[in-house]
């Protein structure tokens, strides 16, 4: 049973980025008083201000929603953190090492050193963070030998499956839940720290899947669902080679294979592949982790998987310098004196998130092959900026495309989708677009004048 009070634990989420920040707004909107904490003032000022530091939809509201409730705090105070919170989950980065593909597990180290020396009373520390299997453990020997003896802390793991762009409606109504713990009190705590989320599926006559198990599996559970769905992408972009290989297109292919429901049409869409602050650090660090246990062989695939990823995005500009015919050497093709239009830096639409986009590093090899490069994105100019500071960003998409040779569309944002063909080829020094998402359609595109390239796709005309 749990503890007197935890019917309603307080929680604390530490790390208030993009996974923390959003699970602190919406377990306050739950009905739990909630304390955000982070070691960036900055964020934390921001936060204390009603301004989310990040784009997600839907969050700013329910920011000012429930700091006006008096529900939902901020705070740098590890002393404050711990004087507050019944349960404390970890939402810190864990990204990819610089010396290596390993998980760099110095952020969780330093919030969770850092908090236990103040927990006065018997308390739950939740891992959030999506890190290699045996942090858990390692976690509750650093809980052992920094918390106060006789304070009873205990450690559990949740991994977090939240997609940026719809992250409310995935932490307020997840598929499931991921519990792994050692005890019947941290389950019981646990429980009663996701209890809002029961009661609001109970509304709605849903019900929220719950696997409870040990530290080892829920690690795991998080790793291995993102490496099948990066796997799910290479495997339709490899599709997306031979295609282009065998003049057939894949978005046929895909729609096609799909309709089978043990292949399923999601996750399906040949392009530039995925990016983000996810899954290409985790499935390296998955490698890594396979590596040190000695099942390194298991996942040799997903080297496969990673350089599958990759050689899409210099897909992109080969079939640059096929349409405005410039030659492709082994350095890659010279299109000095080339205006190009990019419209997307994110990796993904309906976020500001520009960590390890393929947009970006396409603009980036662009630019490398000396073409003059245009950005435009709705929401991820400044994230940009601040990654590829040498080529030029413009404040609309009419501003980007006017005088472009060559338009590439990298982020499926709508306001690309949406973009009429005639009205763009109106600005353009030359109507050729690369659709780098498959987003857009060929025969309206190709009726407006436009030579289009599709990824995976023949040449349509
Ligand atoms: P992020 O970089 O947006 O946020 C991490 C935050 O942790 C930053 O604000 C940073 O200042 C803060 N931080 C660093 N050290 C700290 C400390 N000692 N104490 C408190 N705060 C500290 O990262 P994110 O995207 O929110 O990801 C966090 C974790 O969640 C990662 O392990 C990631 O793999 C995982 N995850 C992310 C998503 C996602 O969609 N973004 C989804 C599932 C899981």
């Amino acid at each position: 049973t749990p503890p007197s009070g935890a019917a309603r634990p307080r929680l604390t989420f530490l790390g208030t980025g993009y996974l923390g920040a959003t699970y602190a707004i919406c377990f306050a909107e739950l009905g739990y008083e909630v304390l955000g904490f982070d070691v960036d003032k900055a964020k934390i000022a921001m936060l204390s201000e009603g301004q989310v530091p990040f784009h997600e939809p839907g969050l700013d509201e329910l920011l000012r929603k429930n700091l006006a409730s008096g529900k939902l705090r901020f705070s740098t105070s590890y002393e404050e953190v711990a004087d507050f919170g019944d349960v404390h989950f970890i939402c810190v980065g864990t990204p990819q090492r610089a010396d290596g593909m390993a998980a760099d597990l110095s952020y969780v180290e330093s919030a969770v050193t850092n908090l236990a020396p103040h927990l006065k009373r018997k308390a739950l520390i939740v891992g959030k963070s999506t890190v290699p299997v045996g942090t858990a453990e390692w976690i509750e020997q650093l809980v052992r030998r920094h918390a106060p003896a006789d304070a009873g802390v205990e450690v559990a793991w949740s991994p977090e499956f939240l997609q940026e762009g719809f992250a409310v409606e995935d932490v307020l109504r997840p598929n499931r839940i991921i519990v792994g713990v050692r005890s019947e009190w941290a389950n019981a705590m646990l429980y009663a720290a996701h209890k809002g989320v029961f009661d609001l599926a109970m509304t709605e006559d849903r019900e929220v899947p719950v696997v409870v198990t040990d530290f080892a599996t829920a690690e795991l559970v998080k790793v291995a669902a993102n490496a099948f769905l990066a796997t799910k992408i290479s495997f339709i972009n490899a599709m997306a080679e031979v295609c282009e290989a065998a003049g057939a297109d894949v978005t046929l292919l895909a729609r096609a294979i799909g309709y089978d429901p043990r292949i399923g049409n999601k996750f399906l869409r040949a392009g530039v592949g995925f990016g983000g602050g996810c899954l290409p650090k985790d499935i390296r660090a998955f490698q890594a982790r396979a590596q040190e246990l000695g099942a390194g062989e298991a996942l040799r695939f997903l080297h496969e998987v990673d350089l599958i990823n990759q050689r899409r995005r210099q897909r992109v500009v080969q079939l640059a310098a096929e349409l405005l015919e410039r030659p492709y050497g082994p350095a890659g093709p010279d299109l000095s004196g080339v205006r190009v239009a990019v419209l997307g830096a994110t990796f993904k639409p309906n976020s500001d998130d520009v960590r390890d986009s393929p947009a970006l590093s396409i603009v980036r090899k662009l630019a490398r092959s000396g073409a003059q490069v245009n950005v435009y994105d709705p929401e991820g100019m400044e994230n940009a900026k601040r990654e590829v500071g040498d080529v030029s960003y413009t404040k609309a998409l009419t501003e980007a495309v006017a005088g472009a040779d060559l338009v590439c569309v990298l982020t499926e944002w709508e306001e690309f989708r949406n973009a009429d063909p005639q009205a763009l080829g109106e600005l353009v020094a030359g109507r050729k677009v690369i659709d780098g998402r498959n987003c857009l359609d060929p025969v309206v595109w190709t009726a407006a004048g436009w030579e289009y390239r599709g990824m995976g796709r023949p040449v349509f005309s």
